[in-house]
């Protein structure tokens, strides 16, 4: 049996046309541009990407994409300060701080300073606290993302059990979270295994779904699952490559090629969750506008 692909790239592609005949919508019936806010500190290459990534896709979405790149060396209470203008400006419905920041600076504080109304990550602790309990809110990208492709993939979630590796803040914890939701598009039975878990293999074996989320490449191998399974690759890792053209190629954290023999459907590495997190991020700015609006 060889897989299913489970084309995130597609899918992504799919819900952008979406979200950006909403965004025409907005302009034409409320004369409203969505606005996304991007603040960079410092230089770190790989931020640099994502926010360029960022203000590509605002643009093609015909979003407002402002962006705000500030040296390594800004004080805390300088980020503070545009975090509170951009608060306070109509214009822009979205803020985004990338992250990691400079040691030096409170990430936390920074994160909470974030209007809710406005915090299209999702990090901010009332909608962390608002997703925990159900209620609707901005949920994080990468885990929404996620949740999107298994939906709009045709995966069956309900009863299923779900097994989650990785329990971090960004991707593993949500996860959980929202596929253990009382609601139709969940109500999945969820394990989440760590390094401090025993007999991973067990576990992982008696998954219907399973989501990588660990950051080690390939170590999610063929005896790990069973037949059928529905695999989703989150993991991003870089492994040396002297044939490849920078040295180095992208994988995930599942071992694709041995693995797809197995299972009922698979996402890839490229072309898998990567695409969704930062459509999931135009949704949730389109969703701040229509909230602030108070529409559907
Ligand atoms: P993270 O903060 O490092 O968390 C990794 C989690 O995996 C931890 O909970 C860790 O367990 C667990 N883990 C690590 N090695 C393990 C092992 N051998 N067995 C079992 N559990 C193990 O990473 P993250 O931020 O969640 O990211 C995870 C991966 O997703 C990374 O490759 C990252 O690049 C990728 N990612 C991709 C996107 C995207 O847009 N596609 C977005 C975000 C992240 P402990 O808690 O016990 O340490």
């Amino acid at each position: 049996m060889s897989a299913k692909i489970i084309d995130g790239k597609a899918i992504a592609e799919q819900m952008r046309t979406e979200i950006k005949t909403q965004a025409q919508e907005l302009k034409s019936k409320h004369g409203i541009t969505p606005g996304l806010a991007v603040v960079l500190v410092g230089e770190d290459p790989a931020s640099q990407v994502y926010v360029r990534m960022k203000g590509k896709a605002c643009a093609e979405a015909e979003f407002f994409s402002d962006e705000h790149k500030l040296p390594a060396e800004t004080s805390e209470a300088d980020l503070l300060e545009l975090v509170a203008k951009l608060n306070a400006d109509d214009k822009i419905h979205g803020i985004l701080v990338q992250l990691p920041l400079p040691k030096r600076i409170d990430e936390s504080k920074v994160l909470l300073a974030i209007d809710p109304a406005k915090d299209v990550d999702g990090f901010h602790p009332t909608n962390v606290g608002k997703m925990m309990v159900g209620q609707e809110t901005f949920l994080p990208c990468t885990p929404h993302g996620v949740v999107q492709m298994l939906i709009r993939s045709g995966v069956e979630i309900p009863g299923k059990h779900v097994v989650i590796v990785g329990r971090s803040n960004i991707v593993g914890r949500p996860l959980m979270n929202m596929l253990s939701q009382k609601n139709d598009r969940a109500n999945a039975t969820v394990t989440c295994v760590h390094t401090r878990t025993r007999n991973m293999t067990e576990i992982t074996r008696q998954a219907d779904i399973l989501i990588a989320a660990a950051g080690r490449p390939k170590m999610v191998t063929a005896d790990m699952v069973k037949d059928g399974v529905v695999v989703i690759d989150v993991g991003v890792n870089r492994v040396d490559d002297p044939t490849a053209k920078r040295g180095y190629r992208l994988v995930g954290d599942v071992d694709f090629e041995a693995v797809k023999e197995k299972a009922a459907a698979i996402s890839p590495v490229p072309g898998g969750v990567g695409p969704m997190t930062i459509t999931m991020l135009l949704y949730n700015t389109i969703t701040s506008v229509k909230t602030k609006l108070g529409i559907e």
